[in-house]
């Protein structure tokens, strides 16, 4: 959103309390792909996936973009409207339906359970978040954009009325708009400026599987049958095996270790779905906090008790491959 804003030559200055791209973005899979079960979704990963295929032109900057594939698993009673989205995907980057014969024919030597349908797209991949990151800050502050970091904001700063600034560890930063993108952090910081929301914080956690030999050809996958996504970790030589956790999280926010428990889940369905699972060994995991929003879709709008003051939170889990989409919107806003 910095870096859309630099790059559109507004006057934006970024408040960070940490340094850029450390929060709940370093431990995120950076996955980016178009396939959603939901075509609004859909049409913002596109955009997404476009943007980051494109990141050198972009930003001039360069970020290596890892090109595993991405399989998508629907749910039996999603089959319908995983062949409707397909067919919009393929009219911007190639994907394909898959049967059982030709997932096991491709993914035969990672399968155990196969499943009798499944989405493929080829172009999709990841990317190290962090790195990117801060390539989209540094990138911002060569076009003008301006950077504070470890300046916390404590409050707004309010003006007959409207928004018009934040009160942060340094004093009041004067800005003619606010944009509130502090993740996880959004749900606590709403409270206590005693502004009404329906967010949440929850964890987010991911295995890190070691394994002897790391599967040839795997794609990074999300399967709504058995709830199992991940992809291949190079870093670490392993997979990354993530289960929704449905934690909630009350109060102070911390990244934590992994939970014992969280992970006996996340093997447990995923040594159903992929043959590497049951010889893996555990290695950790990641596990942070994330905002979510009861529709999943990303909360970017103004808070209409709030004039000048705009969200850019609550993607469940997907903010990262969100993230142009999201820039994008807020950017539409504030010019509008
Ligand atoms: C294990 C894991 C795997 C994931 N995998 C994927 C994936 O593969 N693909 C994908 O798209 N998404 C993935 N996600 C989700 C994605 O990482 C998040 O949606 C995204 O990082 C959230 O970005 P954010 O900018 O909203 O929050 P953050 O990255 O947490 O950034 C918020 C920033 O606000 C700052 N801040 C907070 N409060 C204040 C304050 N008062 N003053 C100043 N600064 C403040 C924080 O320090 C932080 O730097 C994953 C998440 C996890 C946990």
């Amino acid at each position: 959103m910095f870096h859309e804003l630099a790059d559109r030559g507004a006057r934006v200055c970024l408040v960070e309390q940490d340094r850029t791209g450390l929060g709940t973005t370093a431990w995120s899979g950076g996955i980016v792909r178009c396939y959603h079960d939901d075509p609004v979704l859909v049409e913002r990963g596109i955009q997404g996936l476009s943007f980051f295929r494109s990141f050198a032109e972009r930003t001039g900057i360069h970020a290596d973009f890892t090109e595993t594939g991405f399989l998508y698993i629907p749910h039996p009673n999603r089959y319908e409207q995983a062949r409707i989205l397909t067919d919009r995907i393929s009219q911007s980057f190639p994907a394909q339906l898959l049967s059982a014969a030709d997932l096991d024919r491709k993914f035969g030597h990672i399968l155990g359970e196969s499943a009798e349908f499944a989405v493929w797209e080829p172009q999709a991949g990841y990317l190290d978040a962090t790195q990117v990151t801060r390539a989209l800050v540094r990138s911002a502050v060569r076009k003008g954009g301006r950077l504070l970091e470890g300046v916390r904001v404590d409050g707004l700063n309010r003006v007959e009325g409207r928004v018009r600034g934040v009160r942060g560890s340094t004093g009041v930063l004067a800005a003619d708009a606010v944009v509130l993108a502090a993740g996880a952090h959004t749900p606590r910081l709403l409270d206590s400026w005693g502004i009404p929301h329906d967010l949440w914080a929850q964890a987010i956690q991911v295995e890190l599987r070691g394994v002897d030999a790391a599967p040839k050809d795997h794609p990074a996958y999300m399967d709504d049958v058995l709830s199992v996504n991940g992809r291949p970790d190079p870093d670490s030589n392993g997979m990354l095996l993530g289960h929704p956790t449905g934690h909630r999280i009350d109060g102070a926010i911390e990244r934590t270790a992994v939970d014992p428990q969280q992970s006996r889940l996340a093997v447990t369905a995923g040594r159903r779905r992929f043959t590497w699972v049951d010889a893996s060994v555990p290695l950790g995991g990641f596990r942070a906090a994330e905002c979510y929003a009861p529709d999943g879709r990303g909360r970017v709008g103004w808070v209409p008790e709030e004039p000048g003051l705009m969200l850019a939170t609550g993607f469940n889990g997907g903010a990262f491959k969100l993230a142009p989409w999201a820039a994008g919107e807020a950017a539409r806003l504030l010019a509008g």
